[in-house]
């Protein structure tokens, strides 16, 4: 088997685990409850988790849930089934607003070793005074106030004593440092909103790089993977961690994955479902993990992805199409096969006796040839797909045509004697004689035909709709592009065909389990819009990659 090259953060940790710096990593996952987690988010779970089963340790779920104003329940739960989707258990489930009584206590700590202070000043006099990475700021005169001062001023900004932004709590550190980070940051802010867990306990809520760090020390966090952006806090993390004398967590940095055709951020999706450019956060057709779940993709085929892609230090963009190749690696081995007519016309067989039936059998999947066969019912009249009739058969046509014959899988050769066309000249059928000695698999006729196409019989068929993906947005990078991100919106990113034909058997599959509809490539039931009676497949993926370069 081929040896995988440790990324840096596996290295650190191996030379952790052989100098006995400790006994076991502990990482975390913490999502913040503000929206569906998305296909980078898919990278940090697969990173912290994957870490936590290979080197023996431990994983924490965290909800990073100190912002009471955008977070909500239904983004907890959607949270956790994505993640056991995928395949993960956390050691522990936690939330950072469980640690308020105890953030409160280390901001106390603080302010009596004389390292955080209360500031009265608005947010533009604070942004004004932190100078510039060139200039020190220049502080202010809160800066001064007394130990005692700050204690009763902290305690009144908890009893609900001011309005909101007429107070915040600053950690005391340096106005002149490089690390405008370390200029003063905010500590806590006053916000009269009541908390999804908390209720209306607090009125205070600490600031990210408060409640973070130190929430890392409050588990015993070893190794704290986030993303570049948070280089620059680190200086404050650790800063923190040091004056308040607590577990050491350290914090370390990995490039978020940036995917092609698509938009990342919370906020960009969630303006794309508030406006209604898709249907849900879990249409199809976002990048969140219960989108590509609906889709179809495969836990297996998701970490397959992250694990193609590593971890790297610097910022990149990775092509849609490698997450697709994984999509499809995975489905050709575990879909069964039927066949599906999508735009169908009919086939009739001029020579099939009036009235009769045959049952053939077809492999399930010749990947695994252990799946075994299933029966498909054949009868003189059949639907195809309009695209394999072609009036004037072209050099290299070997599908059907005037004269033509192909193989009908799993059934007959047939050969096309003629074609019907309505008053607009529509072609409406196709008629055909068979060959009754060409039968798979007991083939006496000699014939040798190049092509073989798929088919549905009439009276055996189940009706469905299906709907086929393409990418939702027009260009590569959408957040780049000048302007509205939604400008940039694929207005045809959905199709929709109404009338299709299946094998009767796919009636009973269930969503999420992938067929391939043979020569049009894999599929799921939808689970939302198949409903009384009507069945709704979604398009999971082609069977090649076959989009413009
Ligand atoms: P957004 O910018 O979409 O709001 P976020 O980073 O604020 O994303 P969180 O819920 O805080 O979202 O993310 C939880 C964890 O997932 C964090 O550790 C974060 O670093 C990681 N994460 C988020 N987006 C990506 C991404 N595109 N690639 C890798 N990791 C990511
Ligand atoms: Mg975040
Ligand atoms: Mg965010």
């Amino acid at each position: 088997s081929e040896e995988k090259s440790l990324n840096f953060i596996e290295e650190i940790i191996e030379s952790d685990l052989e100098t006995k710096k400790y006994d076991q990593i502990i990482t975390r996952f913490p999502p913040e409850p503000n929206g569906y987690l998305h296909i980078g988010h898919a990278k940090s779970i697969c990173l912290n988790f994957g870490l936590g089963l290979k080197y023996n340790g431990k994983t924490n779920l965290r909800f990073d849930d100190t912002n009471p104003v955008k977070e909500d329940v239904e983004y907890v739960d959607s949270i956790k089934e994505d993640i056991k989707w995928l395949g993960f258990e956390w050691a522990n489930e936690f939330y950072a607003s469980d640690y308020f009584d105890k953030l409160y206590e280390f901001a106390i700590v603080l302010i009596k070793k004389g390292l955080a202070y209360v500031d009265d000043s608005t947010a533009e006099e604070i942004a004004k005074q932190k100078g510039t990475p060139t200039e020190p700021g220049t502080g202010n005169v809160y800066r001064n106030r007394t130990v005692e001062e700050n204690l009763e001023l902290f305690q009144n900004m908890r009893d609900g004593k001011y309005a909101d932004g007429e107070k915040v709590l600053r950690a005391k550190i340096d106005l002149a440092n490089p690390n405008m980070h370390m200029r003063d940051p905010l500590l806590y802010r006053i916000k009269h909103v009541p908390h999804h867990r908390t209720g209306d306990k607090w009125c205070i809520y600490p600031m990210y790089d408060f409640a973070h760090g130190q929430s890392d020390s409050i588990e015993h966090i070893t190794h704290s993977i986030c993303t570049l952006e948070f280089i620059p806090h680190r200086d404050l993390y650790d800063w923190l961690i040091n004056q308040l004398g607590i577990y050491p967590s350290k914090q370390y940095e990995f490039a978020r994955l940036n995917m092609t055709y698509t938009v990342m951020s919370k906020r960009k999706l969630l303006q794309l479902v508030e406006e209604k450019h898709v249907e849900s956060w879990d249409d199809p057709r976002m990048p969140t993990i219960s989108g590509m779940r609906r889709r179809g993709y495969t836990p297996a085929s998701i970490r397959m992805f992250c694990d193609k892609i590593g971890v790297q230090k610097r910022e990149n963009m990775i092509s849609v199409g490698l997450l697709e190749f994984c999509v499809r690696e995975d489905l050709n081995k575990t879909a069964i096969r039927r066949m599906a007519v999508l735009d169908p016309i009919k086939l009739t067989i001029s020579n099939y006796p009036e009235g009769k039936e045959e049952i053939l059998t077809s492999e399930n999947n010749p990947e695994m040839p252990e799946t075994g066969n299933r029966e498909v019912a054949f009868s003189g009249n059949l639907w195809i797909e309009r695209e394999d009739f072609r009036e004037v058969a072209e050099k290299k046509w070997f599908r059907l045509a005037p004269g033509a014959m192909v193989r009908l899988k799993s059934a007959y050769i047939v050969k096309c004697t003629d074609f019907k066309k309505d008053e607009q000249g529509n072609i409406t059928e196709i008629i055909c004689e068979y060959i009754p000695e060409s039968k798979s698999g007991s083939d006496t006729s000699g014939l040798h035909v190049k092509g073989t196409i798929h088919w549905v019989s009439q009276a055996h068929a189940a009706h469905a709709e299906v709907r086929l993906y393409d990418r939702l947005f027009k260009v590569e990078n959408p957040s780049k592009e000048e302007g509205d991100f939604k400008s940039y919106i694929n207005e045809h990113s959905l199709e929709i065909l109404p009338n299709v034909y299946i094998e009767q058997e796919v009636k009973n599959v269930k969503p999420g389990e992938p067929i391939q509809f043979i020569r049009k490539g894999y599929f799921t039931l939808d689970n939302v819009h198949t409903k009384d009676g009507k069945l709704v497949f979604n398009r999971t993926v082609t069977l090649k990659d076959n989009w413009e370069k």
